[in-house]
């Protein structure tokens, strides 16, 4: 190739540098300025694709990896679909376990990226043998050469962060960023950008992402798991049943929580009023700020970061479907804005 002729030499080139975008619409009533860190913008789709390349590599440079080795890993789409994605391009088998909350379409993503997927119940506690994380490990156990990513208990994952998201950040906001907004659920993104941010000023405020029906904002406060805080809830990505060891708990100062209802409408409005069709942990970090703002967390000078995981293309057979939402009992209260009718012609 001549000198000028300009191409990338894989997809995995991609990975980061994703772009800062401004919020107009969604947040006009509230006091400061909005960002969204859109992650949707990797070649994944996805944050995960920064863990799933950092992981890979790491576990390559201490030759924990041949070329014929499995990497296994328990996923609710996201983490499963960059490592297929990374899998695929450095010659390694992918296999996963995923939650049956996961959507239909995120599963055969999953498969069309040449992963091999096990469906495992959603509702079944960490240590039940059927739960994601035991089948992961029984396969692991079974598999010759295999390594187990175990993003919720892997350091790598908010080091991953920690090397790339919270630079950008810190770099795109020339370092006047006040606030960072993240859904936590391995608590890898919140962690790592935390950690990186705080050491370049320990005022900004780090604020993380909570669903009803997770432990992790009631361990925040009080160090420990009610199992009383634990039930079913719809949105994926978020919140935890147990206590994952990739989440640094000091470097959050505090965890707010939000619904499915209030996130799933949220989201829509964004792809509505902002014209980006978000995933639904993006709605979960609106919903935040929309509360937060509520409660005078913010004022004027305030420059506000939150983290846009993925993309709505993920979720068209749920928060994107009305149908999906009637079944919900989402538009039984007072959020009636519904999409324009189709019109059929006949
Ligand atoms: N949003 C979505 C859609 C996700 O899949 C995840 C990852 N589980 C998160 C947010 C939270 O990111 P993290 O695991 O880094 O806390």
């Amino acid at each position: 190739m001549k000198p000028g002729f300009e191409s990338f030499p894989n997809i995995l080139s991609l990975i980061g540098d994703t772009p800062l975008i401004k919020l107009n619409k969604v947040v006009k009533n509230f006091k400061g300025d909005f960002f969204a860190k859109w992650e949707a913008y990797n070649p994944g789709h996805s944050n995960k694709d920064r863990i799933a390349l950092h992981i890979i590599n790491e576990a390559e440079r201490q030759g924990l990896i041949q070329e014929n080795t499995s990497i296994i890993e328990t996923t609710s789409g996201n983490t499963g679909f960059s490592l297929a994605m990374v899998s695929m391009i450095k010659g390694y088998e992918c296999i996963l376990a995923v939650s049956s909350k996961s959507s239909e379409d995120k599963i055969n993503m999953l498969r069309s990226m040449g992963a091999k997927v096990y469906v495992c119940p959603a509702n079944v506690k960490a240590d039940d043998p059927r739960s994601y994380y035991q089948v992961a490990k029984r396969i692991h156990e079974e598999t010759n050469n295999s390594i187990y990513i175990n993003q919720y208990f892997n350091s790598l994952n908010a080091d991953a962060h920690y090397n790339s998201t919270g630079p950008e950040i810190w770099k795109q906001t020339g370092g006047e960023i006040t606030h960072l907004i993240a859904c936590s659920g391995t608590g890898g993104t919140i962690s790592g950008c935390a950690r990186y941010l705080k050491e370049q000023n320990p005022a900004i405020r780090i604020i993380g992402v909570d669903a009803y029906g997770s432990v992790l904002k009631k361990y925040h406060e009080t160090q420990e798991i009610d199992p009383k805080e634990i039930y079913p809830y719809r949105i994926e990505g978020l919140g935890k049943n147990l206590i994952p060891s990739a989440t640094n708990f000091e470097v959050i100062d505090k965890f707010i929580k939000v619904s499915d209802e209030e996130s799933a409408h949220m989201a829509r409005s964004i792809a509505r009023k902002e014209g980006m069709f978000v995933g639904y942990t993006s709605g979960a970090a609106v919903q935040a700020i929309n509360q937060l703002s509520e409660k005078g967390e913010f004022d004027q000078n305030s420059k506000v970061v939150a983290i846009f995981p993925d993309h709505g293309s993920r979720y068209m057979s749920k928060i994107y479907s009305d149908k999906w939402m009637k079944e919900q009992g989402f538009f039984d209260s007072n959020h009636t804005e519904v999409p324009n009718k189709i019109e059929y012609i006949q």
